[in-house]
């Protein structure tokens, strides 16, 4: 319990603090070991994963469709057979 609220998610820095109150002893190490967090890592986050979903898009093209009409009640027919 607290080191989450007080770690960026993102980089694992410290998130500033809001009041007197955020500072801890464990929040000081946390500081000296992670460093601050520089801001904004959520929403960079947040457009890298935007970017990467665009680029992996034309990637996973579909696989050929099979032909309109000869659909999977045919196929499953003949899996059937055999
Ligand atoms: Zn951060």
């Amino acid at each position: 319990m607290g080191t989450d609220s007080v770690l960026c998610p993102v980089c694992q820095g410290v998130v500033p603090a809001s009041g007197k109150d955020s500072y801890t002893a464990s929040r000081g190490r946390l500081i000296v070991t992670n460093g601050y967090c520089a801001g904004g890592c959520a929403e960079r986050a947040e457009e890298a994963a935007e970017q990467t979903r665009q680029v992996a898009r034309p990637r996973t093209m579909p696989s050929p469709a099979p032909v309109p009409g000869a659909a999977a009640p045919a196929r499953a027919g003949l899996r059937a057979v055999r």
